[in-house]
C-alpha cells in the first residue's frame, strides 16, 4: 500500500528534529510543505524532490502528498514543530478520505511551546493551555472564551500565533482578558526564532505583555500563579518539597 508521512520537522534546527523524522525524510523521494519550512530542509536532505505551496494553499498541498504516494513515489509532508498542533496532521485524513489506497503515518515533532520552554527555563512544568490567537479558522468569541477559562483555572498558557499584521492588537486584547483573573504580576516570557536564527527569549510581567508588541514568529507563555524568576528564567515549579539548606 502507497503512504505518506505527515512529518513534524522541530521548530528549527536540524539538531530539534526526532530521530525518526529525520529517517523518515531521508527515506522519502520528495517532500511537500510550506517554502518556509522547506528551505529549512534542504541543506540537510539534498537531493529530494522538494514541492512547495505558499501559505494560506494547505489543502492544495496534501493533495499534492497524495498524488505523488499514488504515483509510486515515497512522499513526505511536513509542519514546522508538530504537525498535530495547529498543523496538518487533520486536514491530511480529512482529504485522505479521497484517497482510501493511500495509508497516512504520523511523526511527532518537538512543538513551539516545548521548545520555547526549554529556552525560557521550565515554564510549562505544571498542567498548561496551547491556545492560538489566530481567528482565521477560529472565531474569536471562541478564542476569547477559551482564554477566559484557562486564566480562571490558572492554567499555563501558550499562545501561539500571537499577532500578525491584521491582528496586531490580538495579544493585548487577550492580556486584558487574563488579568481579569491572574495578577498583574503574573510572570510571562515571549520567546522568538526558537531554534532558529535570531532566537531571543525575554521574561516580564503580564502587566508588562499588555503593552509589548510581537511577531507571528514568536510564542508567548503566560504563567500560573505559582510561577517564578529563578536566576533569570522562568519556572512554575511542580510542587516537590525543597528547601534550600
Ligand atoms: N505546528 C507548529 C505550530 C504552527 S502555528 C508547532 O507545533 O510548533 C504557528 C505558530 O507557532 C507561530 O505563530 C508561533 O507562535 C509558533 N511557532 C512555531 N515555530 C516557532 C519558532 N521556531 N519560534 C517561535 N514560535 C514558533
Amino acid at each position: 500500500m502507497n503512504k505518506i508521512y505527515v512529518v513534524g520537522i522541530g521548530p528549527g534546527t536540524y539538531e530539534q528534529m526526532t530521530v525518526k523524522a529525520a529517517e523518515v525524510l531521508r527515506e522519502c523521494n520528495v517532500i511537500v510543505g510550506y517554502t518556509v519550512y522547506v528551505d529549512l530542509l534542504r541543506e540537510h536532505f539534498q537531493g529530494k524532490e522538494f514541492l512547495t505551496t505558499p501559505m494560506r494553499q494547505e489543502a492544495r498541498r496534501c493533495e499534492m502528498a497524495f498524488e505523488e504516494a499514488l504515483k509510486g513515489r515515497k512522499a513526505a509532508i511536513v509542519c514546522s514543530g508538530d504537525a498535530g498542533i495547529y498543523g496538518m496532521a487533520g486536514l491530511m485524513y480529512e482529504v485522505g478520505a479521497k484517497y482510501p489506497e493511500v495509508e497516512i503515518e504520523i511523526v511527532p515533532g518537538v512543538t513551539a511551546a516545548l521548545g520555547g520552554a526549554a529556552v525560557l527555563g521550565a515554564p510549562v512544568s505544571h498542567d498548561c493551555c496551547l491556545i492560538s490567537l489566530s481567528d482565521l479558522l477560529t472565531p474569536w468569541e471562541t478564542i476569547e472564551k477559551r482564554i477566559q477559562s484557562a486564566a480562571e483555572a490558572d492554567f499555563v498558557i501558550c499562545l501561539y500565533n500571537p499577532s500578525s499584521k491584521k491582528r496586531s492588537d490580538y495579544l493585548k486584547r487577550a492580556c486584558i482578558l487574563m488579568l481579569e483573573y491572574k495578577s498583574k504580576d503574573t510572570v510571562c516570557g515571549i520567546v522568538k526564532n526558537i531554534a532558529r536564527e535570531g532566537e531571543e527569549m525575554h521574561i516580564l510581567t503580564l502587566e508588562e505583555l499588555k503593552d509589548t508588541g510581537v511577531d507571528m514568529f514568536s510564542t508567548v507563555f503566560i504563567g500560573n500563579a505559582d510561577t517564578k524568576v529563578i536566576g533569570g528564567r522562568m519556572i512554575t515549579p511542580r510542587g516537590y518539597c525543597y528547601e534550600r539548606e
